[in-house]
């Protein structure tokens, strides 16, 4: 399948007919080309987008709204096709597609299509000088969202349909590596009557495309996801032309399990948490620790269901586990396996290739855990984001909660106890953005979600969002 550009609503090629390869990781086959677009397409797109603005950002809410939610019912509408097509791309199971990627993509513009009525701004009265102060919420302008592989059009969306529910124009950037949900969003666009230039989609390579963006003088505030040494790159372009910054990056969240856990409930958690969506989820519970009293019985558990998980073609039903998303990603994966090795872990289970039979050359990987013996070795630090685990004991309270922050990163945590005090006190101290208690990525998209330390900077979700995406203005009246 060969993609487009989607600009000013219609679709076309890139100016400088630079095309790049897309992969099926399923089978290692290339399946289409995308545009690998300039500065040239980023400029139309931006001229498409600053066009749009002063007629969108004055489109009322409620028709706002109801173009959004028509976006939201054609994405059910099309389930299948998505799921598939989301699949085809990231190497995902149909069926992770199917009941998380696509329905959530659908429920972002839900979501943010509702928010937007009921969004408001304050006003201070200010009791004796015979003022009152209000504060306008106003959209930005053009703004760029720039998204990562591994949930393509969930986190493409999550981005792109609170930016629009607050008025401004856009221009976005899936990840070039699973791009064909964001280019088949364009027609779904079209059909639920998005005004054109409001939404604009460029494809291509980071370095180029994205740099383009986020180099744009007049793209005024970036919301990014992906990996913290990009964040980092984004954030110093970004600085001196002062623009306004989202960045939701890297991960490497402890999964905290004491023994007064619901323990087959945190069993069965702990096998997703660990290798949902093959542990590309930045999410996921990557660094387990367990209470010492626990910990043979939990390996002895955990492994045995690990080892059931079946790690096969995505659009099989029974399969659990499909394909990484990219030869480099999955070599990157088995060096730190290797790592591993070398630094004296234990592979309790998996490390190995996978070979899927009529697909020999997809990117298959077992699910792994390792048994580490220090919680600073480089597997237990750096953020693998595959379908790795590591594992170790722990004796009290303090021990792990030292261990768990003891991370660059800082983005989300999980924590099995049936103890309350217990349940406050670690919740205030770790360091993350988000703690699940007795449950793993439970999301209700009013909370703000985002990460401290290198996970992040600025929170997306609910209002928080709809507060990014607008520039707030207080007017002072004295009468
Ligand atoms: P990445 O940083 O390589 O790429 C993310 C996006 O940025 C892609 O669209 C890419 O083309 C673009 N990009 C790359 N260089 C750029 C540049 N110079 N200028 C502008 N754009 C540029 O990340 P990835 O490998 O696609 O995704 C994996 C990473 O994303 C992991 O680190 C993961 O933890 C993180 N992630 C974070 C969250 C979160 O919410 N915090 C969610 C999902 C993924």
């Amino acid at each position: 399948m060969n993609i487009q550009n989607y600009i000013n609503g219609n679709f076309q090629n890139p100016i400088d007919d630079q095309w790049l390869d897309n992969f099926n990781p399923a089978n290692g086959e290339v399946y289409g080309q995308i545009p690998n677009s300039s500065s040239k397409d980023v400029e139309q797109a931006y001229q498409s987008a600053k066009s749009a603005f002063k007629q969108w950002s004055q489109t009322s809410l409620e028709e706002r709204s109801r173009i959004l939610i028509k976006i939201s019912e054609l994405l059910e509408d099309n389930l299948q096709r998505f799921a598939e097509a989301e699949s085809k791309d990231n190497g995902k199971p149909v069926s992770l597609a199917k009941s998380v990627d696509i329905p959530r993509a659908a429920s972002n513009f839900r979501f943010f299509g509702n928010a937007i009525t009921q969004f408001s701004s304050e006003s201070h009265e200010s009791v004796g000088q015979q003022a009152i102060n209000y504060t306008l919420r106003q959209p930005i302008g053009v703004v760029g969202c720039i998204s990562p592989w591994n949930l393509p059009l969930y986190l493409f969306t999550w981005k792109i349909a609170p930016a629009l529910a607050a008025g401004n124009c856009v221009v976005a950037k899936p990840s070039e590596v699973t791009p064909v949900t964001a280019y088949l969003l364009g027609d779904i666009c079209n059909e639920a009557g998005l005004p054109k230039g409001v939404l604009n989609i460029v494809h291509g390579l980071g370095v180029s495309t994205g740099q383009a963006i986020i180099e744009h003088p007049d793209i005024k505030a970036i919301s990014f996801t992906g990996g913290t040494a990009t964040g980092a790159h984004i954030a110093k372009t970004a600085a001196p032309m002062f623009k306004k910054l989202s960045l939701e990056l890297g991960g490497k969240n402890p999964n905290i399990i004491f023994a007064d856990c619901d323990y087959e409930d945190m069993l069965n958690t702990t096998v997703r948490s660990s290798f949902a969506n093959q542990g590309q989820i930045c999410l996921c519970g990557s660094r387990i620790f367990v209470e010492r009293t626990i910990y043979e019985q939990f390996k002895v558990d955990f492994v045995a269901k690990v080892k059931q998980l079946n790690v096969g073609h995505p659009s099989e039903a029974h399969t659990n586990i499909g394909a990484l998303v990219s030869k480099p990603h999955l070599e990157k994966v088995k060096d730190y396996i290797n790592i591993a090795k070398e630094e004296s872990g234990t592979v309790l289970c998996g490390g190995n290739e996978v070979v899927v039979e009529g697909y020999e050359n997809g990117y298959y990987l077992e699910p792994t855990v390792i048994e580490v013996s220090t919680d600073e070795c480089r597997v237990n630090q750096e953020e693998i984001f595959g379908p790795v685990v590591t594992m170790m004991p722990f004796d009290t309270e303090d021990d792990v909660l030292l261990m768990a922050n003891k991370v660059k990163y800082g983005l989300s945590a999980t924590l099995w106890t049936n103890n309350l005090k217990r349940t406050m006190h670690m919740s205030q101290q770790l360091q993350a953005g988000i703690v699940w208690v007795n449950t793993w990525m439970m999301r209700d998209l009013r909370t703000p979600f985002g990460g401290v330390k290198a996970s992040g900077v600025g929170r997306e979700g609910g209002f928080e969002a709809l507060r990014f995406f607008t520039e707030p203005k207080n007017v002072c009246i004295k009468y």
